[in-house]
Formats: C-alpha cells, sequence, structure tokens
C-alpha cells in the first residue's frame, strides 16, 4: 500500500486529517513516552486527525446542554469512534503482511503521572533499559511530527483546517510508508493569549512557557497547570479559607464555579468524557480567535459566539452531598492517580523532550 492509499482509506474510514511520520523523527524523545519501545521495529506511524463538531459545543455555549461536547465531542470520538478507524485501517495494512498497532484512546493505563514522573507502585520494567509500562504517547508531538499542524500557545494542537478542535488517533505500524513533512505553513498560532485570558481556571501561564525540541524544531507553549485544569474542567472552583464544596466527589473544598449550572459534577460519560468547562479557552476562545483571523479552512456561515458569555451566580451556594450515578463514576473520581484535564495530556514533556535551547 502506498502512502496516498492508506490516507484515501482512512478517509474514507472517517478520518478528517491523515499525515505520516517516520520513526526516527521520535530521536530523543523521553523513554515513557517513545512510540519505538511500543513496537521496535515500526518504520511509520500514522496520524489521523478527528474534529470536534463546532455543533458539539453549542449547548455549553448557550448554556443549555452540556453532555453533548462530552459525549460526541471527547468520549465519544475516543472511544468508539477512533477506535473503529484506526482499527480498520490496521485490518488493511495486516492483509498486507505489515503488522500494525492501533491507538485510539491509549493512555488509561499509563506509567507516569500528570508531571512525567514515573508512578509508585503501579507497574514495573519488564527488563532494564524498558520503559514502566504502560507507555504513553504525546498524541500532540505524534500529531505535529506527522506534519498536520501546530502545537499552539494553549498547548492544543491547532491544524490549518479546524483549529483546536481536534482529536488524534494513531497506527503504528511495520510497513514502510513515504512521510509528509513537518507543518511549515502560515502560522496559526498569533499568540493572542485569547485562551489564557478565557480559562476559567487559570490553568495556562501567560508569563512561563514550555519549550522543547521535536526532530529539530523549537516548539513552545505556555505552562500549563494540570491540576487548575483539572477541577475547572470540570467545572469547579477551589473554595475559600473556611468554605465547604461538594462539587467533586472525594473532596470538599471544590464548589461549583461560574462556568458550571450544576451543583455537583455530572457523571462521565464514556468514561472520560467530563468537560464541563466546555473547553471554553483553549478551544472556544481559540477557534473564535482563529475564525475571526479567518485562518480556518472549515468556514461557517454565522460566527459562532454571538452574545456575552453567561455566568452562573453561586452567591446562594449550599453544598449538596454527592449522590454519584454509578459506582465506576464513583472509583473513577476517587482513584489515587485521578484523572486528566481536557488538555493535559501529561506536562511530562516539560521534563523529558530535550529543552530548547
Ligand atoms: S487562543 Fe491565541 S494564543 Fe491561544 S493557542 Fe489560540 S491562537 Fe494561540
Ligand atoms: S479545558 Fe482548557 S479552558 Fe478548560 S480549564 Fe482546562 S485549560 Fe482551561
Amino acid at each position: 500500500m502506498t502512502s496516498a492509499e492508506i490516507k484515501r482509506l482512512a478517509k474514507s474510514c472517517g478520518a478528517d486529517l491523515v499525515g505520516i511520520a517516520p520513526m526516527d523523527r521520535f530521536e530523543g524523545a523521553p523513554i515513557q513516552m517513545d512510540p519505538r519501545f511500543i513496537m521496535p521495529k515500526a518504520k511509520s506511524m500514522i496520524v489521523m486527525g478527528f474534529r470536534v463538531m463546532r455543533g458539539s459545543l453549542r449547548g455549553i455555549e448557550e448554556g443549555t446542554f452540556f453532555s453533548n461536547y462530552s459525549a460526541m465531542g471527547y468520549g465519544g470520538l475516543t472511544y468508539i469512534y477512533i477506535p473503529m478507524t484506526v482499527m480498520n485501517i490496521c485490518r488493511a495494512i495486516e492483509d498486507e503482511g505489515y503488522e500494525a498497532v492501533p491507538l485510539g484512546h491509549q493512555s488509561d493505563w499509563r506509567g507516569i503521572d500528570n508531571q512525567g514522573n514515573l508512578r509508585e507502585k503501579y507497574s514495573k520494567a519488564v527488563e532494564e533499559g524498558k520503559p514502566q509500562p504502560d507507555i504513553m504517547l504525546h498524541l500532540r508531538i505524534c500529531a505535529y511530527l506527522a506534519g498536520l499542524g501546530e502545537i499552539g500557545y494553549s498547548k492544543m494542537f491547532l491544524t490549518p483546517e479546524f483549529g483546536p478542535r481536534l482529536r488524534i488517533g494513531v497506527v503504528l505500524t511495520e510497513m514502510e510508508l513515504e512521510p509528509d513533512p513537518i507543518y511549515d505553513g502560515p502560522q496559526l498560532c498569533n499568540k493572542c493569549m485569547a485562551c489564557v485570558k478565557n480559562c476559567p481556571g487559570n490553568a495556562i501561564s501567560a508569563t512561563k512557557t514550555v519549550k522543547v525540541n521535536l526532530a529539530g524544531h523549537e516548539v513552545e507553549w505556555g505552562e500549563l497547570d494540570c491540576d487548575a485544569c483539572d477541577i475547572a474542567m470540570r467545572g469547579g472552583e477551589i473554595c475559600a479559607e473556611g468554605e465547604i464544596g461538594k462539587y467533586q466527589p472525594g473532596r470538599d473544598d471544590v464548589k461549583p464555579g461560574s462556568h458550571s449550572p450544576f451543583y455537583n459534577k455530572p457523571a462521565n460519560v464514556y468514561n472520560s468524557g467530563q468537560a464541563v468547562c466546555g473547553a471554553r479557552g483553549c478551544t472556544r476562545a481559540c477557534m473564535i480567535s482563529m475564525e475571526a483571523r479567518g485562518v480556518l479552512g472549515n468556514k461557517f456561515k454565522e460566527p459562532f459566539r454571538t452574545k456575552k458569555l453567561w455566568s452562573v451566580d453561586w452567591s446562594d451556594y449550599e453544598p449538596v452531598e454527592y449522590a454519584g450515578t454509578s459506582l465506576s463514576d464513583l472509583g473513577a473520581h476517587t482513584s489515587k492517580f485521578g484523572e486528566r484535564g481536557e488538555k493535559a495530556e501529561t506536562n511530562a514533556d516539560a521534563k523529558t523532550f530535550k529543552e530548547a535551547d
């Protein structure tokens, strides 16, 4: 199969964007994030972009329908749509006699925490010199290395077609495919800082940045406070001194933020979907900024935002005990490892990818 045939197949299976990276672009990757430890004989990484519908952000923008983004724009894409696409591509490649690893959602068992530290007493390397299971691919870096776009100041991956409205799926294969160049088109992130100003958790630093060197290219983004994002993306806000908040199961120091209408964080959909914040800063604000600049290929007849952002008045807030909706939901929120924020794949990159000069 040629690269062109793989791309045609991926698009017919549901991918919006497809790029191919040769494995040597991962030279210098940290051991816990190096795909070559998953498949030592891999020759190519096929990276696919799947758009998040702008319509999936509409209900949150209106303040009336919150689950759709978590379901159709997040968990459903991640756990159903992307896995089906990557598995179908792998089937075609394996029919040709080359092994292929389908990577849809791939970080649930990862051996590192949000800061890139090894999770203690979680797993052991099976042999000296190997990473501690599981390896976690940094999907945005994979997409960058396959030429799909840029990593923006917000650390969201930006493409010329959809801006930050994207999720990523990957296939690793022993098949050698013609690679794509690293993206060198018009600059997508203009450092407008709309992401920073609109993040309800102040999770993206306006001043501190992270620089990494990816296949010889210096890439920089704003330092992300994963813990702050974890709370705010679920709609929460840390209580003031002396206050009690029961918004988030397993804690009594989080109350609903003005960007959430819920007394308690609603149940996850498809395991990871709990993005009450609706990616207010990192996706919605960035998308609005990019659409206004006219830099995106996916154009709409009407602007996305037509009125002032709503805000919930919680001055009458009284904690309501979390009743839970299912055991798995409660379990997910009390796990020691915890969960990840909407955009916080990991901060491991900050420490472990070769720091740029
Ligand atoms: S909102 Fe502006 S600064 Fe932030 S990522 Fe998007 S374009 Fe870059
Ligand atoms: S998801 Fe984006 S906008 Fe929401 S808290 Fe996290 S960084 Fe901020």
